[in-house]
């Protein structure tokens, strides 16, 4: 039954240090239907990134022409560097019946709601992204611990540290926006509301509405 049913979008944001990795990981490796999206970015890879699993890690200039000939479904200037998710990632492969994870910066997250509301109105009879994704928040439980988690990650320069840790409030303000919030203060209980969200999101009746 329902053999061409989409899949399932699910679009994660969340500060910096909040746990956004931590939580997905294993969702991710434990979900063969679950794929993240590989986003564009023009920051150094981190120890251990794998360009092509992690990000796709390009210079500016590279993003820039992806940008102008429309490769990317959003993109963002996010603590001083350009992050961008292609849209190769995600539209084929929900049309195809697999769920896209999207680990994305509030702007992005804005951007991907406005336009789709938008597409949406024009074309209400048609299955679009609309009808799959679900935003999900997560945040930590508390300043203190999101700045003591982004120390001890050890990824960042004094530098990088401070910009992230001075937008994290701003972000933290857009928290109402989203569908679900999980507060990652117990590693476990946040993995498992991720995977509940997961599972009733598979279950929502949009998915069926215009197959
Ligand atoms: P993000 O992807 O949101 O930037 P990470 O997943 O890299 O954040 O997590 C930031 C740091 O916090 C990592 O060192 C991670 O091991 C740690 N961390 C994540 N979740 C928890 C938790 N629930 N309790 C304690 N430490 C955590
Ligand atoms: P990091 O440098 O820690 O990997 O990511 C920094 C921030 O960029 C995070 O908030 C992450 O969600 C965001 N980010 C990662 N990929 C994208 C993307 O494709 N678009 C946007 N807008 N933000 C992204």
């Amino acid at each position: 039954m329902f053999e061409n049913k989409p899949g399932v979008l699910i679009l994660m944001s969340g500060p910096s240090g909040a746990g956004k990795s931590t939580i997905c990981t294993p969702l991710l490796e434990a979900e063969d239907k679950l794929n993240f999206s590989v986003s564009c970015t023009t920051r150094s890879p981190r120890d251990g990134e794998i360009d092509g699993t992690h990000y796709h890690f390009i210079d500016k200039a590279t993003f820039e022409e992806k940008i102008k000939i429309g490769d990317f479904l959003e993109w963002a200037e996010v603590h001083g560097n350009y992050y961008g998710t292609l849209k190769s990632e995600v539209e084929e492969k929900i049309l195809a019946g697999n769920d896209v994870l999207l680990d994305i910066d509030v702007q992005g997250a804005m951007q991907i709601k406005r336009m789709l509301s938008e597409q949406k109105e024009k074309e209400p009879s048609k299955f679009s992204l609309f009808d799959s994704i679900i935003y999900v928040f997560v945040t930590p439980p508390s300043f203190e611990e999101l700045k003591q988690r982004l120390e001890s990650r050890g990824t960042e320069t004094a530098e990088s540290l401070q910009k992230r840790l001075a937008n994290a409030q701003a972000e933290m303000d857009q928290q109402l926006d989203y569908d679900f919030l999980i507060v990652n203060d117990d590693l476990e209980k946040a993995k498992a509301d991720l995977k509940s969200i997961l599972n009733a999101a598979r279950c929502r009746t949009s998915l069926l509405k215009f197959i």
